[in-house]
């Protein structure tokens, strides 16, 4: 039955890839085959040196894993962009489903998947926050639970893409607090970025969980920028 109505809507409303604009079939997924095959993959060693950059001196955050490395006008940016600004949630989801096929070879333990939150009133502006649909892919491939409400994003920041790294952890400090003690405490919490740039962001969060009693912070994202 599910069948039938898909391919209505499909006469109706076509669905374009993001990446190269080719019309869609029913079947296929929100992104075509050669689009998702031509973004660029962080491998182990960027991902190491990464790490090594950006989290291993604070000890805040145990590990983490971007699956893409983010370049300028390439396919990944209008994935990320029509997901944002053009509502294609679907791509959000698989996104995710993507991310958690990277993470499932990892053998971490996670016992709750966190999305860093966007401020309330940004979210009231745009109406979602992009990294909510990511963690729902997640979530579902990885069956660990989600939750959007045990962060928040107490201060409004302004964009990060102009501000140097110093710039960035400041615009952030204090920028977050727990909204739920009693699901962090204890536990291993994988906090989900669309792009990570600095990790100032996903510092901070780490931050406000270990002093919320959070067992370990692990971070992951669909893709991380190269500086
Ligand atoms: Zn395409």
């Amino acid at each position: 039955m599910k069948f039938i109505p898909s391919l209505i809507f499909d006469f109706f409303l076509p669905r374009f890839c993001p990446g190269c604009n080719k019309k869609l079939s029913t079947q296929e997924k929100p992104v075509c085959g050669d689009c998702i095959s031509s973004i660029l993959i962080a491998d182990e060693d960027r991902l190491q040196y990464e790490f090594d950059r950006k989290f291993r001196s604070e000890r805040m955050i145990e590990n983490f894993y971007s699956k893409y490395v983010f370049e300028t006008d390439k396919t990944l940016q209008h994935i990320i962009h029509a997901l944002k600004y053009q509502r294609q949630f679907k791509l959000g989801i698989l996104l995710g489903e993507i991310l958690a096929e990277g993470i499932n070879l990892l053998n971490w333990e996670i016992d709750l998947i966190i999305p860093i939150p966007i401020h309330h009133l940004k979210k009231a502006e745009r109406g979602f926050n992009q990294s909510d649909f990511i963690t729902k892919g997640l979530s579902k491939s990885l069956k660990i639970p989600y939750s959007t409400k045990s962060i928040k994003r107490i201060r409004y920041t302004e964009s990060q893409t102009k501000l140097n790294p110093d710039q960035r952890a400041n615009n952030v400090a204090d920028a977050f607090k727990v909204g739920e003690k009693k699901k962090i405490r204890g536990k291993n919490i994988l906090l989900v970025d669309d792009v990570i740039t600095t990790g100032a962001t996903i510092l901070e969060c780490g931050k406000v969980m270990v002093s919320a009693g959070a067992n370990s912070v692990y971070a992951c994202s669909v893709a991380i920028v190269e500086q």
